[in-house]
């Protein structure tokens, strides 16, 4: 249930009012909008008497969130969420551009691409250290050696890191080095890892599952906001259709879908969306065009030996023009790069 107080209403008795919601066994959540305390009072809500709630003096209004998602609807929140990291605000007019090699491979290739990217407008370092792969047998990152690597580039560069944490025992050396957390499209429904990094005052980068309807990756967003840490970052990276050409179908319609439903910042993945280089940059064109809050790129100076995803990944000639592009487009829609 969303129940918004008065405009005035004291700081004294909107947390009276908290209090008496929780007492009656509800988790309850606040936000501010229009000078109005706003309050989501979730969980089994058929145990309140609504209509003696929406009686009580320091209430406004009382309704019901329809959505099942709650923490991470507009209707909650309807200001859209910006997320700042470092010299960083994601999902305000200035994009995100979030760039990188798919795995931390050895110093001289981390820094070699932080360098390229960082010359080219990139604010954010990608780079995996711990990676979920198909296969076994395929290399599994440098781990924590990795995230040295990748910290130590994005700081001599003045980059944000994100990398992925795939464990819940991971979290804690994953929020020493990087400065978003990111949840790979295969972990988008590991509820035990959402909860973890819904412990975490650390920006969560969450990725679609690859088979996940739009609702089913709100509500996992909805399990780390449920936590106590609101700032999620979506990330679009194409789904499974039955399309083969594509190594997945980069779903552009989420972008205003999810734009509509929910406060967060949304961003893309083209590199995954596609799987193919030289289809990266029309996707990418096209994801900000759409409304997309930033961009998550691939990019390696030695792709054909990048030990994952070379592919996909763009040369740093191409991702330097990228971003000139982006940046064009960006101007047209009242945002900057
Ligand atoms: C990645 O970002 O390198 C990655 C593994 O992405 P996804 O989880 O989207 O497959
Ligand atoms: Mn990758």
């Amino acid at each position: 249930m969303l129940v918004v107080l008065k405009p005035g209403t004291s700081e004294t008795a909107a947390a009276d009012a908290i209090t008496r919601l929780r007492m009656a066994g509800l988790a309850v959540h606040r936000t501010e909008y229009d000078r109005r305390v706003r309050i989501a009072a979730v969980g089994d809500t058929t145990v309140v008497d609504w209509q003696e709630v929406a009686g009580w003096a320091v209430v406004e209004s009382v309704a019901k969130l329809a959505r099942p998602f709650k923490l991470a609807s507009r209707a909650f929140h309807p200001h859209d969420t910006v997320i700042s990291v470092g010299r960083v605000a994601i999902g305000g007019p200035q994009l995100a551009i979030m760039a990188g090699p798919c795995s931390v491979e050895g110093e001289e290739q981390v820094f070699t691409i932080a360098k390229a990217v960082a010359e080219a407008g990139a604010t954010v370092l990608r780079g995996g250290a711990y990676k979920p792969r198909t296969s076994p047998y395929a290399f599994q990152g440098l781990g924590e050696e990795g995230l040295k690597l990748l910290r130590r580039a994005a700081d001599a560069h003045g980059l944000a890191v994100v990398s992925e944490v795939m464990e819940p025992q991971l979290v804690t050396l994953l929020a020493r080095y990087s400065d978003i957390l990111q949840i790979g499209a295969r972990n988008m429904q590991n509820y035990a890892l959402l909860r973890e990094v819904g412990h975490t005052e650390k920006p969560v980068l969450l990725k679609r599952g690859l088979s996940s309807t739009i609702e089913e990756w709100l509500l996992s967003a909805e399990h780390v906001m449920a936590q106590g840490n609101r700032q999620v970052i979506l990330c679009e990276r194409g789904i499974r259709t039955f399309e083969t050409y594509t190594r997945n179908t980069l779903d552009l319609n989420a972008v205003p879908v999810v734009k509509e439903l929910s406060h967060l910042p949304v961003i893309v993945d083209p590199s995954h969306g596609t799987g193919i280089r030289d289809k990266v940059a029309p996707m990418a064109r096209a994801a900000i065009a759409a409304g997309a809050d930033g961009l998550m790129i691939e990019v390696h100076h030695d792709p054909d030996r990048a030990l994952s995803d070379g592919a996909q990944s763009l040369y740093p000639g191409q991702f330097r023009e990228l971003v000139t592009q982006i940046r064009t487009i960006a101007e047209v829609l009242g945002r900057q790069v």
